[in-house]
């Protein structure tokens, strides 16, 4: 095992990625720690990490806590999307049984501010029924397997963008498809919105800057947003950004004590 200049053996610290918070931590923890980022395998072709990658599931949380004992993991970082709430309670439920101490990074919601014309929903079900009766220019921000439930609103026409294509296409007459990824500028964002003439957004309340683009857009442009409601993540020792996580796994226990 390599060691750093006091001879201490090097931490291994494993982190539930799929984000740029989860890249940018590898990165800079790299130095210092034996670091693996673990992807699901959901993107076709990922963006590179910097640091080694295990791609796919662990098989639920014992299979988590099993890689983590078999691997020698002291630190485990969930720094997945505040969305992905399964690889969350995973991580919690193996850090328990493996007895690994585990951090996460909670990125905060966005909050609305003047001029946001927000509905909060609780899926993308509901908010698909509450699109209305009413034909609507509806630009779906979501990922590829949340849009089934538009398909039940055939009366709007869609504008969808996603990192891979949307296979097979939504069962619906008028979808246009726009394959890219983030980060989104609020200037591309409103240029997009409205070339598509888009009255109605769904999207998830993310955080962060990548893609705020479409929220500011919309906000200058008064188009309707359709936010899911941030899902309940597990409770456990946390910071809200790269920095405030970093310092957690190099300093640890004392870093939390003096309120860091
Ligand atoms: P999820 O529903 O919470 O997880 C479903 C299953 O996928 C997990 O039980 C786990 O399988 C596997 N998995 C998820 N993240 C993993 C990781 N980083 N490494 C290894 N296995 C992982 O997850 P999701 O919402 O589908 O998100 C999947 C990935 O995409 C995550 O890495 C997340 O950070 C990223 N992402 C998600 C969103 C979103 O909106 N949900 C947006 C951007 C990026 P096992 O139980 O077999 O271990």
């Amino acid at each position: 095992m390599r060691g750093n200049a006091d001879t201490q053996p090097m931490k291994r610290i494993l982190i539930l990625g799929g984000t740029t918070e989860a890249r940018q931590l590898a990165g800079k923890l790299a130095a210092q720690a034996q670091v693996t980022l673990s992807l699901a395998g959901r993107t076709e072709n990922p963006v590179a990490q910097g640091v080694p990658v295990r791609v796919g599931g662990f098989g639920g949380a014992e299979g988590l806590a099993t890689y983590m004992t078999e691997n020698r993991v002291d630190l485990l970082i969930d720094a997945t999307h505040p969305y992905a709430t399964r690889i969350s309670a995973n991580a919690a439920q193996a850090a328990g049984i493996a007895g690994v101490a585990a951090i996460a990074l909670r990125r905060p919601a966005w909050q609305q501010v003047a001029g946001d014309r927000w509905t909060f929903v609780e899926s993308p079900a509901q908010a698909a029924a509450l699109l209305g009766l009413r034909p609507r220019k509806v630009f779906l921000a979501l990922g590829r397997q949340e849009l089934a439930p538009f398909e039940t609103a055939p009366q709007h026409a869609y504008l969808v963008r996603s990192v891979d294509p949307v296979e097979p296409p939504l069962a619906v007459p008028d979808a246009t498809y726009v394959l890219a990824r983030g980060p989104f500028s609020e200037a591309g964002d409103r240029a997009l919105l409205e070339t598509h003439g888009i009255d109605a957004i769904v999207a998830k309340n993310s955080g962060g800057n990548a893609t705020y683009g479409k929220i500011a857009a919309a906000r200058m442009l008064g188009i309707d947003v359709f936010l899911i409601r941030r899902p309940q993540l597990p409770d456990m020792p946390s910071g809200t950004s790269v920095e405030e996580v970093l310092l957690l796994a190099v300093h640890g226990a004392a870093a939390r004590k003096r309120g860091v």
